[in-house]
């Protein structure tokens, strides 16, 4: 599932081809994609708008119009774009789901295999409250401090994998990036989050910023389905410290990776660099998210 290495990359390539481009037609073929509402009243609603700018909040790609609306876009599983801007034509399958025409001639296909994707068109007054009712802080923005993770940190007693895989901890991680930031601070992603202490939540704190860089400087990782709106495939997987990796070497101390499962998620650290050093590990069950919180931090 793209996390924030992935959709940074997609805002990279996307913001060139919409930014300053009105929504010329627009086509919206699953009505999955925009329920509860008709995806040709959304449609219709999208004609004409101007693209100021494309953003980013966690794992939403925002996509915001001259006018103050903004079309809040997650990819969820497998939704992907394709751009052509020479007048190429996209290529169709049964998985194409939207289709953009600008007015420049470019046009900006969305596809999605599994079809959890979706487009949420909302008013100027929504964009925010509803962004930062779902999302935290953004570990990327320059004012973020490891005190703002210490804060979600504390009091928490699921295991701090579960906690930084809550979106309002931490905006935009997921599983590849919880484990690769727990490798790089040396924090067995069991730990209950309320004991992880100071050193570590700076450990931690940095060890989230570093693993999301080397995402995005790799344009996000391909396993599946994740492509670049030019088609082409992310090479963070090829750089991965744990994740996916279980019984190769840890690149430190060459100690097999081992495969846990936490909050449901499979779940790979080094044995000897990550220890519990005789706290009790958080019971993973118990900190599974709720039904309406899992949707949230999907
Ligand atoms: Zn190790």
């Amino acid at each position: 599932m793209p996390e924030l290495p992935e959709v940074e990359s997609v805002r990279r390539r996307l913001a060139p081809v919409l930014e300053g481009r009105v929504f010329e037609t627009v086509r919206i073929a699953d009505p999955r994609l925009t329920r509860p509402l008709d995806p040709l009243e959304v449609a219709h609603e999208l004609d004409g708008e101007r693209v100021a700018l494309v953003d980013r909040r966690g794992k939403y790609l925002i996509v915001r119009f001259e006018s103050g609306r903004a079309l809040l876009v997650h990819l969820r599983m497998t939704g992907s774009f394709l751009t052509s801007t020479d007048g190429t034509p996209l290529p169709d399958d049964a998985h194409r789901r939207a289709v953009v025409t600008l007015d420049d001639g470019s046009a900006v296909a969305y596809r999605d295999v599994r079809r959890f994707g979706t487009w949420l068109l909302l008013e100027p007054d929504e964009v925010d409250t509803y962004v930062d009712a779902r999302v935290g802080r953004e570990p990327l923005a320059t004012a973020y401090r490891a005190k703002h993770l210490a804060e979600r940190l504390a009091g928490r007693r699921a295991p701090v994998k579960a906690a930084i895989l809550d979106q309002r901890t931490v905006a935009g991680v997921g599983n590849i990036y919880a484990d690769e930031a727990l490798w790089r601070a040396r924090i067995h992603p069991l730990t209950p989050a309320e004991k992880v202490d100071a050193e570590e939540v700076q450990a931690l704190y940095k060890g989230i910023r570093e693993s999301l860089r080397a995402g995005i400087r790799r344009q996000g990782s391909t396993l599946r389905d994740y492509r670049l709106p030019d088609g082409t495939e992310g090479g963070a997987q090829h750089e991965f410290k744990v994740y996916g990796r279980g019984g190769e070497p840890c690149d430190r101390c060459g100690t097999p990776i081992d495969k846990i499962r936490v909050a449901g998620r499979g779940t790979w650290f080094c044995p000897t660099c990550q220890r519990l050093d005789g706290r009790q590990a958080a019971r993973s069950s118990s900190s599974r998210p709720s039904r309406s919180r899992s949707r949230n931090s999907a």
